[in-house]
């Protein structure tokens, strides 16, 4: 299972309709939690995700709208009992505040800070890319692992069926059959998450090949000038960074209060995506799914051949 559960929306400060940030995503055994700004304790209510469900937290930078709801969902994980190893990431400039914030977490979490300092991985299938703002900020790629793709024909002409598919799969090998023989790569799909930043090189290193890019959106085209002030992206900008990578699917969020209408966002980020991108603003409580794969290595398959549904 691999969605994302939107839990705020608004920068800065909330909104009657937007909560501050906070976005929760599943992807299989994993539950990350990203930015819990104020309020996300009570939004996972409303949105049905349990604090149980954590199993990683990932704060893009420390201000107040990205992390002050820390203390209050890591005691809520204490008061539900979680007893499974939690995994806190962060800049390391921000250490003084998230050593602040948990303490004042009431204590008996298995939790496990990593800080970190430079783009890279931190964790099995996560890696980090610096963003350009008022402090230090990362952005967040989650990438599941590559896999391979069976193609039914072959399988059937290969004569291995039924169990024989899933000892292929595991010993890359069965009989004379090999892998390689029946099967096409299959890219792991991608997921994006680019806060508060101007354009800079690594949001677009994040955008590259993202299924799902999930990017600030702080002000329209017309507010520019406060987006350079303030080190942030407009909608346009979060649109040419969606399609310089080929994003297949654009979520705009961390809205300016000042934007009663986000729609007008949406259209601005249209205008620079391209056709290729889906363009949401994300509402609180919305369920993003994660795409499906995209095409395999169709150079691989023969004439005719189609591969099977993943
Ligand atoms: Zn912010």
């Amino acid at each position: 299972m691999r969605e994302l559960v939107i839990l705020g929306t608004a920068s800065q400060v909330p909104t009657r309709t937007r909560n501050h940030n906070g976005y929760f995503l599943r992807w299989e055994r994993e539950g990350i939690l990203f930015d819990p700004g104020e309020g996300t304790q009570r939004q996972m209510i409303h949105a049905g995700v349990s604090a149980s469900r954590i199993t990683r937290i990932c704060l893009t930078h420390v201000h107040g709208d990205h992390c002050f709801g820390l203390p209050g969902v890591l005691s809520r994980m204490v008061l539900d009992g979680v007893a499974h190893p939690v995994h806190l990431h962060y800049p390391a400039s921000g250490g003084g505040t998230v050593r602040a914030l948990v303490s004042l977490a009431t204590p008996g979490l298995d939790l496990h800070l990593h800080p970190h300092g430079a783009a890279g991985p931190v964790a099995d299938g996560i890696d980090v890319e610096p963003l350009r703002h008022r402090i230090e900020a990362y952005g967040y790629r989650v990438t599941e692992p590559d896999g391979r793709t069976f193609l039914p024909a072959r399988l059937e002409g290969a004569a291995v069926r039924g169990p024989d598919v899933g000892r292929l799969a595991r010993e890359g090998r069965f009989g004379d059959v090999r892998l390689e023989d029946v099967s096409v790569h299959r890219p792991g799909r991608r997921f994006a998450f680019v806060m508060d930043t101007a354009v800079c090189d690594g949001a677009f290193a994040l955008a590259e090949g993202a299924d799902l890019l999930v990017t600030e959106s702080t002000f329209s085209d017309d507010d520019a000038r406060l987006a350079e002030e303030y080190l942030h992206l407009t909608a346009g900008q979060a649109g040419s960074i969606a399609s310089s990578g080929a994003a297949g699917s654009l979520v705009l969020t961390h809205f300016s209060s000042r934007y009663d209408d986000v729609g007008l966002l949406a259209a601005g980020a249209r205008r620079t995506a391209g056709p290729a991108t889906t363009v949401v603003a994300a509402s609180d409580l919305d369920r993003i799914a994660i795409p499906g794969h995209r095409a395999a290595d169709e150079g691989s398959l023969r004439p005719g051949e189609r591969r099977a549904a993943t």
